[in-house]
């Protein structure tokens, strides 16, 4: 027996968690919204159109039928090997949205995300053959569901090596219960003083301390930089905070052949 297991409780994280491309999550979004256009709901809206699904012309097509009732979408779901994360789902549940949230909840987010992909192959199908009378067989439609999914999914961590290569001199917040401190010098060569300013950060990235200084006359680079890092010494002492760690320092003092941009130091 069915049951509707919307606890009226709207979990959208888990949905938006799920790892699969923004288009696939979107369309499961909308399906939960109830407002993707079936041909029942465009007749409740008064739009004259035909009820029944055009790929099997047996059944009126509403949401459940599209995605989980059809006969072309029944064996999709086989060939993509998800019938076990389906099947027993379709005797649980009675509507499509609280079937499309328990998947997003209790699966794992990778499994979550070649069904949000499969789910999208399936709306594209119906589509194509509405507007265009193309269509694919059942049997490709699970090929390509899986090699959209894999498509993407090999895009995206092809993209995050990119990005942690470029973010390896971003700014990152300090552990819980650290504060991180942050100087920086700058030059002014038309009027002449060397300016330096110093922060200090807590977990969030929250300002907790920030002040500037300047020097009249400019210094050499490792002048300046070294005049903030003292102040950046002397400021947790003044505030009796110890330094856990200092290692960044000394390393950036006695490798000071090259600019120091930025020193951050852990404190408690
Ligand atoms: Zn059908």
């Amino acid at each position: 027996m069915r049951q509707n297991n919307d606890s009226g409780k709207e979990d959208w994280n888990s949905l938006w968690r799920i790892k699969a491309p923004s288009r696939t999550k979107h369309l499961l979004w909308r399906i939960c919204r109830g407002c993707l256009p079936s041909r029942i709901r465009l007749r409740q809206y008064q739009v004259p159109c035909p009820s029944d699904c055009q790929l099997c012309g047996n059944n009126n097509e509403d949401d459940w039928h599209v995605f989980f009732d059809c006969d072309t979408t029944i064996q999709c779901w086989r060939t993509t090997g998800l019938s076990d994360l389906l099947e027993p789902r379709l005797h649980t549940f009675s509507d499509v949205k609280s079937l499309i949230i328990d998947i997003c909840r209790s699966e794992d987010r990778m499994v979550a995300g070649r069904f949000a992909v499969m789910m999208d192959v399936i709306w594209k199908n119906r589509n194509d053959f509405i507007w265009h009378n193309e269509k694919e067989e059942a049997s490709k439609l699970g090929m390509i569901a899986f090699h959209n999914w894999q498509n993407w999914l090999t895009a995206q961590r092809f993209q995050g090596r990119e990005n942690t290569h470029q973010n390896i001199t971003s700014w990152n917040p300090p552990m819980e219960g650290w504060l991180k401190w942050n100087v920086d010098a700058g030059f002014n060569n038309h009027f002449g003083p060397t300016n330096r300013g110093r922060c200090v950060r807590g977990k969030q990235g929250n300002f907790i301390i920030a002040g500037v200084a300047w020097d009249i006359g400019t210094l050499s680079i490792l002048e300046a930089e070294a005049s903030a890092l003292k102040e950046a010494i002397e400021g947790p002492i003044a505030l009796h905070l110890t330094i856990l760690s200092s290692k960044v320092i000394l390393n950036r003092l006695f490798k000071a052949s090259t600019p120091i941009t930025m020193v951050d130091l852990s404190l408690v």
